[in-house]
């Protein structure tokens, strides 16, 4: 249930229910922390079990966001949404253009953009009621598909890892042993493959094991519970989270676990364990951030290079989190999540004096973050 403790505890701004019954508009909005700029976030639709488990959900996937943006150095905060319902059979025009007009009376609290079932063809009909919406296709200013620049800041990120436990950024006759070959998995199998690197892959969707094999005739497919156990130097989960559990750590031969998927950690404890066995983790959800990078700039006027540019600097920044988890001897994600909280509160003490109203010396002019 939701309350204030709970609120307190995790440390949120504000969550905002949604209801039209005219066209089924079920959503829940979570702002978790605006410190750094206003929140972003992807929206998720899924049939929840209850709407305990929707609420559950949006509320650590936005603390999730905040931490994702500080760690990347954008003056973004953290937030999510999730619309209640069958992606197959509840979706309509009037669904996304009535969640967008709620989304346009936030005022820019919170700006959404796609994530689990959530497509283009969804965003451009919340884009008809709101400018508060990242994602959208090029055609109309837009960034377009982030999968490219998601893979590749996890490819900077896995370079970062060889540079650290190879004293190379090279992948030339590494192996990699990669899990889910969808949309950010194939991109990244381009550039590991182009790198020099050998993959065993696995997926459980037919399609795409095809498709692979078709394009890259090189790389080697093993089973879905197989992959756990190749003797490869990296494993690259892009497929599901939690798969660092009890069950698989003391399968894995690897001395890297670096990928795109979402909290691939079960619990915090897992990364300590990796640390344990020489395992060196990159920060899953500083590597994936490419894709939030890119469409971070869009309102600044998208363009390929600056994207791309600011995907460059994950390989900094995740050695920067390696340099701290050694020089205190602590866990890697627990390095990440200090430097991640150091700089909100670094920011948030520089705004504790008042500046005066100089807004009318320059009327309409914007700094970089008060977008
Ligand atoms: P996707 O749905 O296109 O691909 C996921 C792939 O994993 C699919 O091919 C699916 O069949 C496969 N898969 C599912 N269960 C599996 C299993 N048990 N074993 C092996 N394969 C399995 O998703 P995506 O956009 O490529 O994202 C991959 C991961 O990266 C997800 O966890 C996602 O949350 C995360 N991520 C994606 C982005 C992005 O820009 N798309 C950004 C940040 C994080």
């Amino acid at each position: 249930m939701l309350s204030f403790e709970k609120l307190y505890s995790m440390g949120h701004e504000q969550v905002v229910f949604l209801s039209d019954p005219s066209c089924g508009l079920k959503a829940i909005i979570a702002v978790h922390n605006t410190t750094l700029g206003p929140a972003l976030g992807g929206t998720r639709m899924w049939q929840y079990k209850s709407e305990e488990d929707a609420l559950e959900d949006v509320l650590r996937l936005s603390k999730g966001m905040t931490y994702k943006a500080a760690i990347s150095g954008l003056n973004l905060g953290g937030g999510k949404a999730v619309l209640i319902g069958d992606p197959d059979k509840d979706k309509s025009e009037a669904l996304f253009r009535s969640y967008g007009r709620y989304l346009e009376s936030l005022n820019g609290r919170y700006i959404t953009a796609e994530d689990v079932n959530i497509g283009v063809a969804d965003i451009e009909h919340i884009f008809t009621e709101t400018r508060n919406v990242v994602g959208v296709a090029k055609i109309h200013g837009g960034s377009g598909n982030p999968a490219p620049f998601t893979a590749l800041g996890v490819f900077r990120g896995i370079e970062a890892c060889c540079y650290k436990v190879f004293g190379t950024r090279s992948l030339s006759g590494r192996t990699v042993a990669l899990q889910g070959v969808g949309s950010v998995g194939q991109n990244l199998m381009k550039l590991l493959t182009d790198g020099g690197a050998k993959i065993f892959f696995t997926d459980i969707s037919e399609k795409n094991i095809q498709t692979v094999k078709e394009n890259f005739p090189e790389a080697e497919y093993v089973g879905p519970d197989e992959i756990y156990d190749v003797d490869a130097d990296i494993y690259t989960p892009c497929a599901l989270g939690a798969t660092i559990n009890d069950a698989t750590i003391g399968r894995l031969k690897v001395k890297i676990v670096a990928g795109a998927a979402n909290n691939q950690l079960k619990e915090d404890r897992h990364g300590a364990e990796l640390k344990s066995r020489n395992v060196l983790y990159a920060p899953d959800y500083l590597i994936n951030a490419g894709g939030l990078m890119n469409v971070s700039i869009e309102f600044e006027g998208w363009s390929e290079n600056k994207s791309l540019r600011m995907v460059d600097t994950i390989y900094d920044t995740t050695l920067r989190i390696f340099q701290l988890s050694d020089e205190q001897n602590i866990p890697v994600n627990q390095a990440t999540d200090i430097l991640a909280e150091r700089r909100i509160n670094e920011i948030k003490n520089i705004k504790t004096s008042y500046l005066g109203n100089v807004s009318h010396r320059f009327p309409g002019r914007k700094t970089r973050h008060n977008l």
